[in-house]
C-alpha cells in the first residue's frame, strides 16, 4: 500500500479519492472546498494545510483540477506540490488540460528530478464512483509502470499512449471524433424524420450499415432505439454539452498550436457553442439533436 497525497476532491476527485482509501492506501487529501474536504475526513483520509502538504512526505500525488491555469497553479509556485514533494515521489495528474500545459508542468517536475505523468479520464462520475475509468496515460515507460497498480484502484482500462502530453493528446483527439460524429449522427436522424422515416427503422438499417458508429448504436440521440441513451431521459447527462466544449476548445487549441487542420472539430466547437449561448450546455451533449430540430 502507497502513502498518496490527493488535490482536487470534486465531482470525479471525491470518488476517486474514496477508492484509493477503500483500495488500503494511506491518503492524504486537499482542496479548497472545506465540504469537499470534509467527506473525504468522514471516509479516513488525513486533511493536509495546502496542496504542498498535501505532497510532502508520499509516495505518490494525485491531482483532479479544473483545467490547465489550476494545475499551474497546484504545481508550480513556493508551496507547490513540486517544490515540496521529495525526491522519488510520482506525480499522476488526472485533470483534463491542454497538451502545451501538460507538457511544461512535466517538464519543471522532471528539471526538479522529479517523476510525472499525465493521466486524464474518460467514463465520467458513474465511471469515477464505480472505479471503472479509463485512462489515458503519457509520460515516461518506468512511470506509467509505477502509476498503473494505483490507476487501476480508480479504473478498468489503463492505456500508456506514449511521452508526456501524449494522454491529453488521446483524450481530447477522441472527444474531438466522439463530438464530430454525434452531431453527424443527429443530423442524420433529424433528416430521416424529416424525410418520414421513423427513428427505430433507419436505426435498425443504419446500426448495421456503413454509417454505424457509437453514436448511433450506444448512446443514440433519438428518443427510442438505445434504452440506455439521454435521449430516453430528457437528455440529462451522461456528458455535459459544456464538458464536450471544453474538450472541443482544448482540440481546436491544440490543433491551432500543431497547424492540424481540424474543420470539422472547429465546426463542432461552433455548433456546441450554439448550446452553451442558449443556456443549455447542462443538457447531455446527444441533445444537440434538439438544437438541430429547433428546440432550443
Ligand atoms: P469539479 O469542479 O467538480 O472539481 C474540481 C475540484 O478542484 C473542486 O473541488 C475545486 O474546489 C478543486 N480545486 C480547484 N482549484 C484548486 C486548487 N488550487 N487547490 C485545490 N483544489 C482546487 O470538476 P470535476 O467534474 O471533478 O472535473 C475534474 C477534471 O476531470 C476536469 O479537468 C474535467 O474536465 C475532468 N473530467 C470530468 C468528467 C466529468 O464527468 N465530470 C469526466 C471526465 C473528465
Amino acid at each position: 500500500m502507497s502513502t498518496i497525497g490527493f488535490i482536487g476532491l470534486g465531482n470525479m476527485g471525491g470518488p476517486m479519492a474514496r477508492n484509493l482509501l477503500k483500495a488500503g492506501h494511506d491518503v492524504t487529501v486537499f482542496d479548497l472546498s472545506a465540504d469537499a474536504v470534509a467527506g473525504l475526513k468522514e471516509a479516513g483520509a488525513s486533511v493536509a494545510a495546502s496542496a504542498g502538504d498535501a505532497a510532502s512526505g508520499v509516495e505518490i500525488v494525485v491531482s483532479m483540477l479544473p483545467a490547465g491555469r489550476h494545475v499551474e497553479a497546484v504545481y508550480g509556485g513556493e508551496d507547490g506540490v513540486i517544490a515540496r514533494a521529495g525526491s522519488g515521489t510520482l506525480l499522476i495528474d488526472s485533470s483534463t488540460i491542454d497538451v502545451a500545459t501538460a507538457r511544461s508542468v512535466a517538464a519543471m517536475a522532471t528539471d526538479k528530478g522529479l517523476a510525472m505523468v499525465d493521466a486524464p479520464v474518460s467514463g465520467g462520475v458513474g465511471g469515477a464512483e464505480g472505479g471503472t475509468l479509463t485512462f489515458m496515460v503519457g509520460g515516461e515507460k518506468d512511470d506509467f509502470a509505477r502509476a498503473q497498480p494505483i490507476l487501476e484502484n480508480m479504473g478498468k482500462n489503463v492505456f500508456h499512449a506514449g511521452g508526456a502530453g501524449n494522454g491529453q493528446a488521446a483524450k481530447i483527439c477522441n472527444n474531438m471524433l466522439l463530438g464530430i460524429s454525434m452531431i453527424g449522427t443527429a443530423e442524420a436522424f433529424n433528416l430521416a424524420d424529416k424525410l418520414g422515416l421513423d427513428a427505430q427503422t433507419f436505426f435498425d438499417i443504419s446500426s448495421t450499415a456503413s454509417g454505424q458508429c457509437w453514436s448511433m448504436t450506444s448512446y443514440c440521440p433519438a428518443e427510442g432505439p438505445v434504452p440506455t441513451s439521454p435521449a430516453n431521459n430528457d437528455y440529462q447527462p451522461g456528458f455535459a454539452a459544456g464538458m464536450m466544449l471544453k474538450d472541443l476548445r482544448l482540440a481546436q487549441e491544440a490543433a491551432a498550436q500543431s497547424k492540424a487542420p481540424t474543420p470539422l472539430g472547429n465546426e463542432a466547437a461552433s455548433l456546441y457553442g450554439l448550446m452553451e449561448a442558449a443556456g443549455k450546455d447542462g443538457l447531455d451533449f446527444s441533445g444537440i439533436i434538439k438544437m438541430l430540430r429547433g428546440d432550443l
